[in-house]
């Protein structure tokens, strides 16, 4: 086996998971790893978690599939809690992050050209964002190298600096529908969003008519210590979309919308074939029982803080390391040159992380990660970078 019929669409690690427990995975050579990366963000109750497993196992056992043409209990429970504990009125459900965000984007329009009776389909973005890899979701990421060689690409996009509001309101025309960002560009850098500027953002687009949709498919489900990192800002989107940490692994995706968006989605007008099937939702809902009926975002808050207070005292006087940042749990941390380096060192040292653009070393554990794993994590880091000066002051 070598993965030859596979297109080479990845650079991938020489290594084969072949099981998870926790916040641990195996390889196929039975070496262990301590997860920091938890699949991108995916597995945020760790791997293979009790509650969805049982729900995962007692719907196999019920029936897997069925069209959205009929319907699906379990479905409308997951939309029903995902409402209870969020601003959002009405949920659709698809399979991924850029089918959400693609949804969101259609959502916007819709709602302008059938609701409103107003041609406006422009959505503003910003400089190193990522919303996806469909057409019109790489369009609307502020990031070149994800665009290379697709032109030509779908119009009704405009990418704006981040931190300008006079940039955005420039942008603003008869045609804009709404302005869409995440909250933490997590694969543009681990980069906060001022709340300031979402407040001003939010307000901006109030005022001028447009609608404002947030990117929670990294932020969201517990990772940043609020179910939705919205919370932490106070404000309300109009629509927003959840994916990766929403299935613990299953893979599911959905737009999150206020009421008034409710009536641009009529019968017929979007759809997907394996949205909120009765196996996704079993997921979906344990998922959202455990992450929001536990508070398992107040967890992830103390653990970020413990984490984050580790790194700063271990890393303090490196001086490779520019900064330590982030929301919740979801970290970077910035170095003076390319990380691929000494992300494979910690690799080798049983430490799986993964890079946030060239020089960012980005931690995502999982919600329950304990205060052990992140010494054991801070001291596997703070090896390497402190190795890494030695190396460059040779
Ligand atoms: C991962 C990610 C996406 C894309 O999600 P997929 O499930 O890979 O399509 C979109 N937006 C953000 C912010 C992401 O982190």
């Amino acid at each position: 086996m070598s993965g030859e019929a596979l297109f080479p669409t990845y650079a991938r690690y020489p290594l084969a998971l072949v099981k998870g427990e926790g916040s641990w995975l195996w390889d196929d050579t039975g070496k262990k790893y301590l997860d920091f990366m938890s699949g991108l963000a995916v597995t945020n109750l760790g791997h293979a978690p009790q509650a969805i497993k049982e729900a995962l196992i007692a719907q196999l056992d019920q029936v897997w599939h069925v069209s959205n043409l009929f319907r699906i209990p379990g479905q409308e429970e997951a939309a029903e809690l995902l409402v209870q504990h969020t601003c959002a009125d009405a949920v659709f459900f698809c399979n991924s992050g850029a089918e959400a965000n693609e949804g969101a984007i259609k959502l916007a329009r819709r709602y302008f050209q059938k609701v409103k009776g107003e041609h406006r389909y422009e959505i503003i973005t910003f400089n190193q964002s990522f919303h996806g890899r469909t057409l019109a979701t790489l369009t609307a990421t502020g990031q070149d190298k994800v665009k290379e060689g697709f032109l030509p690409l779908p119009e009704g996009f405009v990418t704006v600096p981040m931190h300008d509001l006079a940039a955005v309101e420039n942008a603003i025309g008869d045609h804009t529908a709404a302005v869409m960002l995440e909250l933490v560009q997590a694969e543009g850098g681990v980069l906060p969003v001022k709340p300031e500027f979402v407040h001003d953002l939010s307000k901006l687009c109030r005022d001028k008519g447009i609608l404002l949709i947030l990117d929670e498919v990294q932020t969201g489900m517990g990772r940043t210590g609020k179910l939705f990192a919205h919370e932490h800002y106070g404000i309300q989107p109009d629509i927003f979309t959840a994916a990766k940490g929403l299935g613990s692994g299953f893979p599911v995706g959905a737009i999150l919308a206020k009421e008034h968006l409710r009536e641009a989605f009529t019968p017929g007008s979007h759809a997907t074939t394996f949205g909120g099937t009765p196996l996704a939702s079993a997921v979906v809902k344990a998922t959202v029982q455990e992450i929001a009926g536990k508070r398992l975002s107040d967890r992830a808050a103390g653990a970020a803080s413990y984490l984050t207070g580790q790194l700063r005292e271990k890393l303090a006087g490196n001086p490779w390391v520019k900064q330590i940042r982030g929301l919740g749990l979801l970290i970077g941390i910035e170095c003076g040159g390319p990380v691929s380096d000494v992300i494979a060192t910690m690799r080798e040292r049983g430490l799986l992380v993964v890079p946030a653009g060239p020089n960012v070393v980005r931690l995502l554990p999982n919600l329950l990660v304990s205060n052990e794993e992140i010494d054991q994590a801070v001291g596997i880091i703070s090896a390497v970078l402190k190795e890494k000066t030695v190396t460059l002051s040779k």
